[in-house]
């Protein structure tokens, strides 16, 4: 899931915080669909991924011999994993898209379609799935409370370079905590009436 060799080749500030949103993206992604992120830097992201390790054809064999209720679970796992890793180029474009070039998010692209590749009949059908994670994926980023989670994150991770898996967990729900105060208290403030508003 990496772009950038290392810190050392960050031309700037911007893209050092062009890739901690990346990484941040994949990070936050990863919360949302209960993926356990095992340790994140400013170059990767790391995640437990049960079919990582495995080559397209043991993945196909096992495809090949699983009831369809077992093969709805598979495919459901692989688009969590395939959303994962296409949501760093989500949340990159999202931050600023001039940031991204064509290179950037190509490995996480093709493990993505690795994962899709058995539940596809051809290219089209493959080109077309992994198209439509790519929107899921953009509109995740979308959703301002998401948001919100991909900046707190970048920002640690820009500062740190590298976060274990309890601080980015932390800082995921530690942020989630301070929206939902935030809202509670915009809430519970007593609505002023006419004459109080006069004061
Ligand atoms: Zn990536």
């Amino acid at each position: 899931m990496s772009q950038f060799k290392g810190t050392r080749q960050f031309r700037s500030r911007a893209a050092l915080v062009a890739a901690a949103h990346h990484e941040a993206g994949h990070a936050v992604a990863a919360f949302f669909v209960r993926i356990p992120v095992v340790r994140l830097d400013i170059t990767k992201c790391v995640t437990r991924n049960p079919f990582f390790g495995a080559n397209a054809d043991q993945v196909q064999d096992v495809v090949a011999r699983l009831s369809s209720d077992k093969l709805d679970k598979l495919r459901l796992k692989a688009e969590r994993l395939a959303l994962v890793r296409l949501a760093g180029a989500a949340a990159q474009r999202r931050h600023r898209p001039s940031s991204v070039r064509e290179t950037h998010g190509i490995k996480d692209l093709a493990e993505a379609a690795a994962l899709l590749k058995c539940f596809c009949s051809d290219e089209e059908e493959l080109r077309t799935y992994v198209y439509l994670l790519q929107l899921r994926a953009k509109s995740l980023f979308e959703e301002p409370e998401a948001w919100k989670l991909v900046k707190a994150v970048a920002k640690r991770l820009a500062e740190q370079q590298t976060l274990s898996a309890e601080e980015t967990a932390r800082t995921i729900y530690e942020t989630l905590l301070t929206e939902t105060r935030a809202r509670h208290a915009a809430h519970s403030r007593p609505k002023l009436s006419g004459s109080q508003s006069a004061q």
